[in-house]
């Protein structure tokens, strides 16, 4: 299996140097050269079987034999039981034709665990394979720093340094980060804003002596790895519910796209899916894109759903590769227009090939807010207000009723429990494994906002510096 960069400059790698690039070396994104194909039989064929043994038949064809598949099995069977449900991610049917598929059970409660803890460990059998270490350094907000903590914690290979402002992040936020008490994880609570800690992030990037000296490596949204862990639990959901042999689709509450091109690739991979559902909250620029053809640009604005406050879905290049007929020098024109001119638009033929597999729908605050209330209500099930935006969404799609319908639940709604309270009047808890994380011992380390002070902070700490040296 080789991977193509969408913009169509960088070399064609394997599957070991797409997981450590990252991003294409000409600014795109890596895909796979073809989808591998699985029949209906092959299908029907994973009926029962464990979510780890699925993981392994849909995934293994991606490794292009770069890791032996037993030793995949085992990295798989070792990510996956950090869940704390057996079947990983099990269905909870609300009414007669919508499911949720609940992605929160892996040690942040939200769906990023799916994929990085996967990645996590991925990283580190690959780095053991060369001989190498890296160090991973990210800027959080609050939301995302946990995941990546978690799929790096005790990782033999890698160092982790995640900058947060100081007294910025939710206590929950920072808490879930600085409890990790493990010798190679970093956190620094910096004194600046969320901006400050992306800027210094970028620099220490763009520092190129620094960037090598460290091995400085990053674990976003779209390394390829991740979007290939995300694609198996469109294929136990769909099984679990019938596949192939009933219709189902799929409703994916949307950031970056990441977790809805997954999506699209169990499709190119010989899933049946009758629709893929993109909803989004007020910051619509997906669903304004699927109503027009045009991609443009508006101001982010904060919502309850804040994972998909985003206006730049980066993993749609992916999709827009294969609608511009995986012309490289095609998407390199529009990413450039998007870039000096906020948009872009595809060709009225091209927005109906999209048309004919998504959906896009955008749901406001008070939607979400309706929903999460009617479905409590309705049966006792409390909903983080991400999953709220991907069920009204489904509703709007109006899919016929013989459609078994999966709502992706991205987030445990105690990791919302201000909104969800609100909505319900009801307190979700934090489920079991978190029940103490307000009398855990933190550790983190306090710096100014110089990139001076961080540089020496991480160069005193990254093994991969210390063995330069
Ligand atoms: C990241 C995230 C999303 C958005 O997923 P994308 O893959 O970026 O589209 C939705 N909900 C939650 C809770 C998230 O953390």
């Amino acid at each position: 299996m080789q991977y193509v960069s969408t913009r169509g400059q960088a070399p064609v790698l394997g599957f070991e140097d797409v997981l450590l690039a990252g991003l294409a070396r000409d600014g795109g994104l890596y895909v796979p050269q073809s989808w591998p194909q699985f029949s209906k039989d092959d299908i029907r064929t994973m009926r029962g079987l464990p979510y780890s043994e699925i993981a392994v038949r849909v995934m293994l064809p991606f490794l292009g034999g770069a890791i032996a598949e037993d030793d995949f099995r085992a990295i798989v069977k070792d990510a996956y039981a950090s869940f704390d449900h057996a079947a990983v991610t099990p269905l909870v049917q609300l009414d007669q034709s919508n499911w949720v598929l609940e992605l929160f059970h892996g040690p942040t409660l939200a769906f990023k665990d799916v994929a990085l803890q996967l990645l996590g460990r991925l990283f580190d059998h690959v780095l053991a394979k060369r001989g190498e270490r890296v160090t991973i350094v990210g800027a959080t907000s609050g939301d995302t720093g946990s995941a990546a903590i978690e799929a790096c914690r005790d990782r033999q290979n890698v160092d982790i340094f995640i900058l947060h402002p100081k007294g910025r992040t939710s206590e929950v936020q920072r808490r879930q980060m600085t409890s990790v008490l493990s010798d190679n994880v970093h956190n620094i609570a910096l004194h600046g804003t969320f901006d400050d800690c992306q800027d210094l992030v970028k620099a220490m990037f763009n520092d190129v002596a620094f960037r090598d000296r460290m091995g400085l490596s990053a674990v976003n949204s779209i390394n390829w790895a991740r979007i290939m862990a995300q694609i198996v639990y469109y294929f136990t959901a769909a099984v679990a519910l019938g596949a192939p042999d009933r219709k189902v689709a799929f409703t994916v509450p949307t950031g970056n796209f990441g977790n809805v091109y997954a999506a699209y690739g169990a499709r190119a991979m010989g899933l049946p899916i009758e629709k893929l559902v993109v909803g989004s909250n007020s910051n619509d620029i997906l669903a304004r894109f699927f109503a027009s053809g045009t991609m443009s640009a508006a101001p982010v604005v904060p919502t309850l759903s804040p994972s998909m406050d985003i206006q730049i879905s980066s993993n749609f290049e992916r999709l827009l590769f294969d609608l511009l007929g995986r012309d490289g020098a095609a998407v390199t024109a529009s990413m450039n227009r998007f870039r000096a001119e906020g948009k872009f638009e595809v060709t009225e033929a091209q927005l109906a090939e999209a048309l004919a597999i998504f959906s896009g729908h955008r749901v406001d605050e008070a939607g979400t807010m309706a929903t999460i209330e009617a479905v409590w209500t309705g049966c006792g099930y409390l909903l983080d207000p991400h999953t709220a935006v991907g069920v009204a969404s489904a509703k709007a799609a109006g899919l016929p009723a013989d459609v078994a319908t999966v709502i992706l639940a991205t987030a445990h709604p105690a990791k919302f429990p201000d909104a969800v309270e609100k909505a319900t009047g009801h307190r979700p808890d934090l489920p079991p494994r978190l029940s103490d994380l307000y009398v855990r011992e933190e550790r983190l380390s306090e710096l100014p906002n110089e990139l001076g002070a961080v540089q020496d902070f991480v160069a005193a700490r990254a093994r991969a510096a210390k063995e330069a040296a």
